[in-house]
């Protein structure tokens, strides 16, 4: 993307927001001059990024108030600039805004003191409190990604960790999908280059190979609405590269992926979705147990389709998302779609939303009654909405994704079957351990490996928890 000016700023937030642009160019003008002389690592003048940050949030249509703290949002933590400073020349809602930015990027799960709970605690409670805290973070994280480029290497592969880590479930919590699936395909790019290289490469592969098959659909799907006078678009997506890395860490093949081709239908109102399902199921094989109905019960973060898969053309899986014009925004933006929706108090119909529907806010209330101590409610908000992804590096500095609880047998089958195989012990931060110790982030883990090794020992299943290791040391065995 490139950098955006003031007056394209001014443009995007006009064509839907006929308020008080004048706050924005005074916000403009006041973040300038703070930040005089900084300079980003590109080169170019600091306040290119907050610039950028808020034409995202334009881009979402965000209110004035949030547009203004996109511009605001760095001064606080890198300016002179103080949370009074702001509410004086500007109001309390900004000024809460830029305060809420400011702490979240301190926001610190690894730390073993109180006071960092106590902070953690705070934050997260005072985000269930003004979800646009979360949307201007999240706007800010994107700006970042997208020009980690100009980073130094160990940076980079920090900043995506720690995305992946909490910016990726926040965007998920909130149902922003769009955000969720930039910032992730944009961590995997730094975290596991090659990796990344790979998966784009296999992905206009699968492109390539489906056209024929997606081609013939459309046609067929398309006479089929027509003839019952179904007003209808239909959108090609194939999946996106960090939904297949997942799938492929979790012992799929990419054929067995049974939504790599996904054709998504969009009608008028929900009565249409269910006739239209009838349709496609009429037509063609269902997938049986690939049937999800998300309208009568959509996911915790409110998201809602119909979903089904089918034999398709060609014999390939092609799964259908049945929905309207209103689930699919919310779909892509999710609580920051009713910026949208619900021009005249979108705020406050967003807070009761989160407070009513959403798993996320609901779950940091209820732990929050339940937890005194602050490093127990840090430890359950984590367990329960954080962490089923633990990041461990290889002594090459290669980071390896693994599920929560894994141990070093688990990491020595994701490297390499070999290694799995021939396994004697393993060295976490270069001292020993056990093999059913618990991996934790950022462990580096060097396996140790010898020729002679007489393979996988009968106790090691239970010491496993991927199912790549459990595959093949059943395979393993198989072979004896
Ligand atoms: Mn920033």
């Amino acid at each position: 993307m490139n950098n955006v000016t003031l007056e394209e700023l001014i443009e995007k937030v006009r064509s839907y927001n006929k308020g008080n642009i004048d706050l924005i160019i005074k916000a403009y003008d006041y973040a300038s001059k703070k930040h005089e002389g900084q300079k980003r690592q590109s080169g170019e003048p600091y306040i290119i990024h907050p610039l950028n940050v808020a034409f995202i949030l334009a881009e979402m249509h965000a209110d004035i108030d949030t547009i203004c703290a996109g511009l605001l949002h760095d001064t606080i933590e890198d300016t002179d600039a103080t949370r009074e400073d702001i509410e004086r020349d500007f109001n309390e809602s900004i000024a809460l805004l830029v305060e809420g930015v400011t702490k979240i990027g301190k926001m610190n799960f690894s730390s073993k003191q109180d006071c960092e709970h106590a902070n953690t605690r705070k934050i997260l409670i005072s985000i269930a409190e003004d979800i646009r805290i979360i949307v201007v973070k999240l706007a800010d994280r994107l700006h970042n990604m997208r020009t980690l480029q100009h980073m130094k290497g160990y940076k980079q592969k920090k900043k995506a960790l720690e995305t992946l880590e909490i910016f990726v479930p926040l965007a998920y919590y909130i149902g922003a999908y769009k955000i969720k699936n930039e910032l992730s395909i944009l961590s995997l790019k730094y975290l596991e280059p090659r990796e990344y290289e790979n998966l784009i490469e296999i992905r206009k592969e699968i492109t390539k190979d489906s056209e024929k098959c997606i081609q013939d659909m459309l046609t067929t799907v398309k006479q089929l609405l027509d003839e019952h006078n179904i007003e209808n678009e239909i959108r090609v997506r194939i999946k996106n590269i960090y939904s297949m890395e997942k799938k492929l860490n979790n012992g799929y093949t990419i054929p067995e992926i049974h939504d790599l081709i996904t054709l998504k239908v969009i009608v008028d109102d929900v009565y249409t979705c269910y006739g239209t399902l009838g349709l496609i199921h009429s037509k063609y094989h269902v997938v049986n147990d690939k049937f999800r109905d998300y309208i009568s019960s959509p996911k915790t973060n409110m998201y809602k389709s119909l979903h089904t898969t089918v034999f398709g053309a060609d014999d390939k899986l092609v799964q259908f998302q049945i929905k309207t014009r209103e689930m699919d925004r919310a779909a892509s933006l999710g609580l920051a779609a009713f910026w949208d929706f619900d021009k005249d108090d979108a705020r406050k119909t967003m807070q009761n939303e989160l407070k009513n529907k959403y798993q996320f806010a609901r779950s940091i209330i209820e732990i929050d009654k339940i937890f005194k101590d602050n490093g127990e409610f840090v430890d359950q908000v984590k367990r329960e909405l954080f962490r089923d992804e633990i990041y461990v590096y290889t002594p090459k500095g290669d980071v390896i994704q693994l599920p929560e609880g894994s141990t070093p047998i688990d990491f020595a089958y994701k490297i390499g079957n070999s290694i799995g195989n021939s396994m004697i012990g393993a060295l976490v931060n270069n001292s020993e351990v056990s093999l059913d110790y618990k991996l934790k982030n950022k462990d580096v883990v060097k396996i140790l490996t010898n020729d002679l090794a007489l393979g996988p020992n009968d106790d090691w299943d239970e010491k496993v928890t991927t199912s790549t290791a459990k595959k093949r040391i059943r395979e393993y065995r198989k072979k004896q």
